[in-house]
Protein backbone atom coordinates (compact mmCIF):
# COMPACT_ATOMS: atom_id res chain seq x y z
CA UNK A 1 0.00 0.00 0.00
CA UNK A 2 3.12 2.55 1.16
CA UNK A 3 4.57 1.34 -2.13
CA UNK A 4 1.24 2.35 -4.33
CA UNK A 5 0.98 5.41 -2.36
CA UNK A 6 4.54 6.89 -2.87
CA UNK A 7 4.13 5.54 -7.04
CA UNK A 8 1.59 7.97 -6.95
CA UNK A 9 2.77 10.61 -5.33
CA UNK A 10 6.04 10.48 -7.39
CA UNK A 11 4.02 10.48 -10.58
CA UNK A 12 1.74 13.14 -9.50
CA UNK A 13 4.88 15.64 -9.00
CA UNK A 14 6.48 14.32 -12.43
CA UNK A 15 3.27 15.59 -13.95
CA UNK A 16 2.74 18.65 -11.98
CA UNK A 17 6.69 19.57 -12.94
CA UNK A 18 6.05 18.61 -16.75
CA UNK A 19 2.80 20.88 -16.59
CA UNK A 20 4.58 23.88 -14.70
CA UNK A 21 7.51 23.56 -17.90
CA UNK A 22 4.44 23.20 -20.35
CA UNK A 23 3.57 26.61 -19.19
CA UNK A 24 6.73 28.18 -18.97
CA UNK A 25 8.07 27.46 -22.39
CA UNK A 26 4.47 28.94 -23.55
CA UNK A 27 4.76 32.26 -21.89
CA UNK A 28 5.69 35.17 -24.08
CA UNK A 29 9.11 35.88 -24.00
CA UNK A 30 10.73 39.37 -25.04
CA UNK A 31 13.02 37.29 -27.94
CA UNK A 32 9.82 36.47 -29.41
CA UNK A 33 8.79 39.48 -30.66
CA UNK A 34 12.22 40.53 -32.18
CA UNK A 35 12.37 40.69 -35.80
CA UNK A 36 16.14 40.20 -36.89
CA UNK A 37 16.19 40.07 -40.74
CA UNK A 38 16.74 41.44 -43.28
CA UNK A 39 18.82 43.57 -41.84
CA UNK A 40 17.33 47.67 -42.33
CA UNK A 41 19.11 48.78 -45.20
CA UNK A 42 22.04 51.41 -43.98
CA UNK A 43 22.13 54.97 -45.86
CA UNK A 44 24.40 58.15 -44.49
CA UNK A 45 22.35 61.16 -43.92
CA UNK A 46 23.16 64.01 -45.19
CA UNK A 47 25.59 66.37 -42.95
CA UNK A 48 22.39 68.62 -41.60
CA UNK A 49 18.64 67.45 -42.34
CA UNK A 50 18.59 69.84 -45.47
CA UNK A 51 21.34 67.73 -47.30
CA UNK A 52 20.43 64.64 -49.25
CA UNK A 53 20.69 61.33 -47.80
CA UNK A 54 22.99 58.97 -49.76
CA UNK A 55 19.96 57.24 -51.31
CA UNK A 56 18.23 60.36 -52.53
CA UNK A 57 17.73 61.68 -56.38
CA UNK A 58 18.85 64.75 -56.44
CA UNK A 59 16.72 66.78 -58.86
CA UNK A 60 18.21 70.10 -58.61
CA UNK A 61 21.71 71.14 -57.68
CA UNK A 62 21.35 74.78 -58.53
CA UNK A 63 22.96 74.51 -61.90
CA UNK A 64 21.53 71.86 -64.41
CA UNK A 65 18.00 72.03 -64.08
CA UNK A 66 18.13 70.05 -67.96
CA UNK A 67 19.38 67.15 -66.01
CA UNK A 68 16.14 65.79 -64.30
CA UNK A 69 13.45 68.86 -65.86
CA UNK A 70 12.08 69.73 -68.88
CA UNK A 71 8.26 71.90 -69.71
CA UNK A 72 5.78 70.96 -70.03
CA UNK A 73 6.13 69.57 -73.64
CA UNK A 74 9.08 68.34 -73.22
CA UNK A 75 11.04 70.93 -74.53
CA UNK A 76 13.99 72.56 -72.37
CA UNK A 77 13.32 75.07 -69.70
CA UNK A 78 12.83 78.45 -70.16
CA UNK A 79 13.12 79.31 -66.75
CA UNK A 80 15.76 81.24 -65.55
CA UNK A 81 18.86 78.98 -63.64
CA UNK A 82 21.43 82.01 -61.99
CA UNK A 83 23.52 82.43 -58.07
CA UNK A 84 22.04 78.71 -57.43
CA UNK A 85 18.73 78.58 -58.37
CA UNK A 86 15.96 78.37 -60.97
CA UNK A 87 13.01 81.22 -61.23
CA UNK A 88 9.84 81.72 -62.61
CA UNK A 89 9.59 83.36 -66.01
CA UNK A 90 6.34 84.06 -67.05
CA UNK A 91 4.98 82.82 -69.62
CA UNK A 92 7.58 79.95 -69.73
CA UNK A 93 5.02 77.55 -68.42
CA UNK A 94 5.19 74.43 -66.14
CA UNK A 95 8.41 72.63 -65.34
CA UNK A 96 8.22 68.44 -64.63
CA UNK A 97 10.62 66.26 -64.13
CA UNK A 98 11.80 63.46 -66.48
CA UNK A 99 11.32 60.58 -63.99
CA UNK A 100 7.93 60.03 -62.65
CA UNK A 101 7.21 58.56 -59.35
CA UNK A 102 4.91 56.88 -56.89
CA UNK A 103 5.37 57.42 -53.02
CA UNK A 104 8.22 59.63 -52.04
CA UNK A 105 9.97 61.76 -49.58
CA UNK A 106 10.41 65.51 -51.51
CA UNK A 107 12.45 67.88 -50.24
CA UNK A 108 12.19 71.26 -52.15
CA UNK A 109 13.16 75.18 -51.14
CA UNK A 110 11.48 77.90 -52.67
CA UNK A 111 11.74 81.60 -52.29
CA UNK A 112 8.89 84.03 -53.09
CA UNK A 113 10.52 87.82 -54.67
CA UNK A 114 12.22 90.15 -52.22
CA UNK A 115 10.24 92.91 -54.29
CA UNK A 116 6.72 92.67 -52.55
CA UNK A 117 4.36 92.79 -55.53
CA UNK A 118 0.22 92.12 -55.87
CA UNK A 119 -1.95 90.47 -52.86
CA UNK A 120 -3.69 87.72 -51.85
CA UNK A 121 -3.11 85.09 -54.58
CA UNK A 122 -1.10 87.52 -56.92
CA UNK A 123 2.01 87.55 -54.55
CA UNK A 124 4.62 84.87 -54.76
CA UNK A 125 1.81 82.23 -56.06
CA UNK A 126 3.70 79.39 -57.41
CA UNK A 127 3.00 75.36 -56.46
CA UNK A 128 4.53 72.18 -56.08
CA UNK A 129 1.86 69.25 -58.24
CA UNK A 130 2.26 66.18 -56.93
CA UNK A 131 2.08 63.53 -59.48
CA UNK A 132 0.84 65.89 -61.51
CA UNK A 133 -2.42 66.50 -60.51
CA UNK A 134 -1.95 67.52 -56.74
CA UNK A 135 -1.16 71.05 -55.63
CA UNK A 136 0.49 72.14 -52.37
CA UNK A 137 0.24 75.60 -52.63
CA UNK A 138 3.40 77.69 -52.60
CA UNK A 139 2.30 81.22 -51.78
CA UNK A 140 3.86 84.75 -50.26
CA UNK A 141 1.61 84.18 -47.03
CA UNK A 142 3.53 86.95 -44.60
CA UNK A 143 1.08 89.33 -44.03
CA UNK A 144 -0.41 88.68 -47.35
CA UNK A 145 -4.30 86.96 -45.80
CA UNK A 146 -5.79 85.13 -48.69
CA UNK A 147 -8.66 81.93 -48.58
CA UNK A 148 -7.32 79.65 -45.71
CA UNK A 149 -6.99 76.77 -47.43
CA UNK A 150 -5.40 78.16 -50.48
CA UNK A 151 -2.39 79.67 -49.19
CA UNK A 152 1.37 78.35 -48.10
CA UNK A 153 0.99 74.86 -47.01
CA UNK A 154 -2.33 74.32 -48.18
CA UNK A 155 -2.97 71.52 -50.50
CA UNK A 156 -5.12 73.99 -52.92
CA UNK A 157 -8.45 74.14 -52.14
CA UNK A 158 -9.22 70.54 -49.89
CA UNK A 159 -6.98 71.39 -46.89
CA UNK A 160 -5.58 74.88 -45.31
CA UNK A 161 -1.72 74.34 -43.42
CA UNK A 162 -2.01 73.66 -39.69
CA UNK A 163 -0.50 77.03 -39.37
CA UNK A 164 1.16 79.53 -41.41
CA UNK A 165 4.78 78.79 -40.99
CA UNK A 166 5.60 81.48 -43.52
CA UNK A 167 8.74 83.58 -43.99
CA UNK A 168 9.36 87.15 -45.20
CA UNK A 169 9.61 87.68 -48.75
CA UNK A 170 12.98 86.70 -50.38
CA UNK A 171 13.76 84.48 -47.56
CA UNK A 172 14.52 80.70 -48.36
CA UNK A 173 11.85 78.61 -47.02
CA UNK A 174 11.73 74.64 -47.12
CA UNK A 175 8.95 71.99 -47.74
CA UNK A 176 9.24 68.39 -46.74
CA UNK A 177 6.62 66.84 -48.40
CA UNK A 178 5.55 62.68 -47.52
CA UNK A 179 3.52 61.43 -50.26
CA UNK A 180 1.95 58.46 -50.62
CA UNK A 181 0.10 57.88 -54.04
CA UNK A 182 -3.77 56.71 -54.12
CA UNK A 183 -4.48 53.02 -54.98
CA UNK A 184 -7.73 52.80 -57.45
CA UNK A 185 -10.42 50.32 -57.53
CA UNK A 186 -11.17 49.14 -61.09
CA UNK A 187 -14.01 52.03 -61.62
CA UNK A 188 -11.77 54.55 -60.76
CA UNK A 189 -12.34 55.65 -57.61
CA UNK A 190 -9.88 55.73 -54.79
CA UNK A 191 -9.66 52.72 -53.11
CA UNK A 192 -7.08 54.60 -50.91
CA UNK A 193 -6.99 58.36 -51.50
CA UNK A 194 -3.38 60.16 -52.13
CA UNK A 195 -2.03 60.97 -48.50
CA UNK A 196 0.00 64.62 -48.09
CA UNK A 197 2.14 65.26 -45.03
CA UNK A 198 4.21 68.64 -45.33
CA UNK A 199 6.22 70.03 -42.63
CA UNK A 200 7.06 73.89 -43.64
CA UNK A 201 10.28 75.24 -42.20
CA UNK A 202 10.25 71.81 -39.76
CA UNK A 203 7.18 72.87 -38.84
CA UNK A 204 3.89 70.19 -39.27
CA UNK A 205 1.38 71.93 -41.92
CA UNK A 206 -0.12 68.74 -43.29
CA UNK A 207 -0.32 65.82 -41.33
CA UNK A 208 -1.56 62.58 -43.43
CA UNK A 209 -4.22 64.64 -45.11
CA UNK A 210 -6.38 62.70 -47.47
CA UNK A 211 -6.94 64.05 -50.64
CA UNK A 212 -10.59 64.11 -52.27
CA UNK A 213 -9.25 64.01 -56.00
CA UNK A 214 -7.30 66.23 -58.29
CA UNK A 215 -6.61 69.96 -57.67
CA UNK A 216 -9.54 72.19 -59.06
CA UNK A 217 -9.14 75.88 -59.37
CA UNK A 218 -12.85 75.84 -60.14
CA UNK A 219 -15.43 73.39 -58.88
CA UNK A 220 -15.68 70.38 -56.54
CA UNK A 221 -13.06 67.97 -56.38
CA UNK A 222 -14.11 64.57 -57.66
CA UNK A 223 -14.12 61.60 -55.73
CA UNK A 224 -14.09 59.31 -59.08
CA UNK A 225 -10.77 60.08 -60.80
CA UNK A 226 -9.16 58.58 -64.09
CA UNK A 227 -6.88 55.90 -62.54
CA UNK A 228 -3.42 56.84 -63.05
CA UNK A 229 0.07 55.17 -61.91
CA UNK A 230 3.32 57.10 -61.48
CA UNK A 231 3.86 60.25 -62.91
CA UNK A 232 5.82 63.24 -62.64
CA UNK A 233 6.43 66.38 -60.21
CA UNK A 234 5.11 69.66 -61.54
CA UNK A 235 6.54 72.97 -60.61
CA UNK A 236 3.79 75.66 -61.61
CA UNK A 237 4.37 78.65 -63.05
CA UNK A 238 1.81 81.16 -61.96
CA UNK A 239 3.97 84.84 -63.32
CA UNK A 240 5.51 85.55 -60.30
CA UNK A 241 9.07 85.15 -60.38
CA UNK A 242 9.56 82.67 -57.54
CA UNK A 243 12.72 80.76 -57.22
CA UNK A 244 13.73 77.05 -56.21
CA UNK A 245 17.02 75.06 -55.26
CA UNK A 246 18.31 72.02 -53.31
CA UNK A 247 15.38 69.67 -54.60
CA UNK A 248 16.01 66.12 -53.72
CA UNK A 249 13.44 63.10 -53.72
CA UNK A 250 13.48 59.61 -51.80
CA UNK A 251 11.28 57.23 -53.52
CA UNK A 252 9.39 54.76 -50.67
MG1 LIG B 1 -0.15 77.92 -56.87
Amino acid sequence: MKTKILTFTLLFVALFAAAQEEEESMKMKPQMTEIWDPEVSKITPGETPMDAPSDAIVLFNGTDLGREWTNGDGSESGWLVEDGCATVVKGQGIIKTKRVFEDFQLHIEWRSPAEVKGKSQGRGNSGVFLQARYEVQILDNFDNRTYRNGQAGSLYKQYPPLVNACKGPGEWQVYDIIYTAPRFNDDGTFFTPPTVTVLHNGVLVQNNSKLRGPTEYVGIPEYAVKKHGADVIQLQDHGNPVSYRNIWIREL
